[in-house]
């Protein structure tokens, strides 16, 4: 068992621009019948509260004979969102773009990156701002700013968690990111 999850991450959202898109999302999400409306506690992780499914799910999905079990978080605010297992292998410095391994070709995270990353990325959820150490340039740069290969760990002011919903289908998901500003959108999934 366990609890699958696919998030839809608006990358280029500003902090000052997202609570206004979460919003207008979440009234589009509402308005097509996807999620119902009321915030209901327990269906989704990584949220207080999520929106259950509405009567009109199946156009979101790649298989309706798959019903969504749980619900969908809206997260307007610092959100590191990732897949699970994160695949990555290297992070790029924003400043002179040197890669630096994440993890071995087989998989095995390397130790003093997630050392530095992972407490960046504490204090970025709480406070919005954090820098890291280049070990390449020596300068430090803001941690929302380095880039995960194969976009499989994002730091992000807005997005959305489907929880224990089928593959979201591809058309809903290009319709859902012109609601949401029409800037880049990326996807990533994995089981908790
Ligand atoms: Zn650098």
């Amino acid at each position: 068992m366990g609890n699958y999850f696919e998030n839809v991450v608006v990358p280029d959202a500003s902090a000052e621009e997202a609570p206004r898109l979460a919003a207008h999302g979440l009234d589009w999400l509402v308005a097509e019948g996807i999620v119902h409306r009321e915030a209901v506690a327990g269906c989704v992780f990584g949220a207080p509260a999520g929106h259950l499914p509405g009567p009109q799910w199946a156009p979101a999905v790649t298989d309706p004979r798959i019903e969504p079990l749980g619900g969908v978080a809206v997260h307007a605010g610092p959100w590191v969102s990732h897949a699970i297992p994160v695949e990555s292998r290297y992070v790029i410095c924003p400043h002179c773009a040197a890669p630096t391994r994440s993890a071995t070709d087989d998989g095995t995270p390397v130790k003093e990156v997630w050392d530095l990353f992972g407490p960046a990325f504490g204090v970025w959820e709480k406070t919005g701002a954090a820098m890291v150490p280049c070990g390449a340039c020596g300068r430090t740069g803001d941690v929302a700013a380095w880039r995960w290969s194969d976009d499989d760990l994002v730091l992000a002011h807005l997005g959305f968690a489907f929880w224990d919903w089928p593959d979201l289908a591809p058309e809903f998901v290009a319709e859902f990111g012109k609601v949401l500003g029409g800037g880049r959108l990326i996807r990533m999934g994995g089981k908790l």
